[in-house]
């Protein structure tokens, strides 16, 4: 059995992309911080927030250029897992040589991308409508101070409302989004935990989609260990269509909450014939 050269985690190119986000968020925060709260008007409030949204836009051009370069990536790799497990080829060379995508893999990478866009994208516009909203109710509460300021002869903005007007401006930044299951994650950690996800999914749709044009209707879930859910389906067998014959479990019919989750590094390798399988 030939060994794939790695297991496909892609930490370094998920790395790349995770990096973009923290220094856009970096330098969206100081943005926010060099913000003159004491004296506060709409047109330098109106220019921090042109900056934020010049920083937001090229990450998302960054991030668009990442998941078109990437997810095709990790589906040549699912191919080239798909081709090697079926023995067609014998390494992973041999096997990239002849990888290309089926009609079924040419619509599921398209699809992939375009959604794993839209997930990234859900980010960004999250921060841009917290800073917005951030930055204006800043603006009116320093108004209002300089307000009153006026009437209880104060000379600046108490420092307890600076304070809090710093905190909501950093909070704003790094508000989290909240995903399908309700749980809340930090800008950086949900693109890191959509990418993961999505490249692993791309695999192993991916490896199935050319097994199936290949004729085989089998596949052996991978082995690494696992200590969560999945190690119960390590090594399992399962059949990638609902009709393939056998007593094995439909891959689609597995559940999600303990395999194939967010973040599973779990992929599959086609097999032909269940019964002579290793
Ligand atoms: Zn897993």
């Amino acid at each position: 059995m030939v060994t794939l050269p790695h297991d496909p985690t892609y930490d370094r190119d998920i790395e790349i992309l995770v990096r973009a986000y923290k220094k856009a968020i970096r330098d969206i925060s100081n943005e926010l911080s060099r913000l003159e709260l004491t004296d506060m008007s709409r047109a330098n409030s109106q220019a921090a927030l042109a900056e934020v949204a010049k920083t937001l836009a090229s990450l998302n051009d960054e991030s668009a250029e990442w998941v078109k370069a990437y997810i095709p990536k990790a589906a040549t790799d699912g191919v080239v897992q798909a081709i090697i497990g079926l023995g067609v080829a014998e390494t992973v060379d041999e096997a990239a040589k002849i990888a290309k995508f089926n009609r079924l893999n040419r619509e599921f990478v398209a699809t992939a991308i375009a959604d794993t866009q839209a997930d990234l994208l859900a980010v960004t516009q999250n921060i841009d409508r917290k800073v917005r909203i951030a930055v204006r109710q800043a603006t009116a509460d320093a108004m209002r101070a300089n307000l009153a300021k006026g009437i209880n002869g104060r000379r600046t903005i108490s420092r307890d409302i600076l304070a809090n007007m710093r905190n909501s401006l950093g909070e704003a930044v790094n508000t989290g989004i909240i995903d399908a299951a309700g749980r809340r994650w930090k800008p950086e950690a949900y693109v890191e935990m959509v990418t993961r996800t999505k490249m692993a999914q791309t695999h192993r749709e991916v490896t199935m989609n050319e097994a199936l044009g290949r004729g085989a209707m089998y596949g052996r879930i991978s082995r690494h260990g696992a200590k969560d859910a999945c190690a119960n389906y390590e090594g399992m067998i399962v059949k990638l269509t609902p009709d393939a014959p056998g007593n094995y479990r439909y891959v689609g019919d597995l559940p999600r909450r303990e395999i194939f989750h967010p973040r599973c590094r779990h992929t599959i390798t086609p097999v032909r014939d269940p019964l002579n399988a290793i």
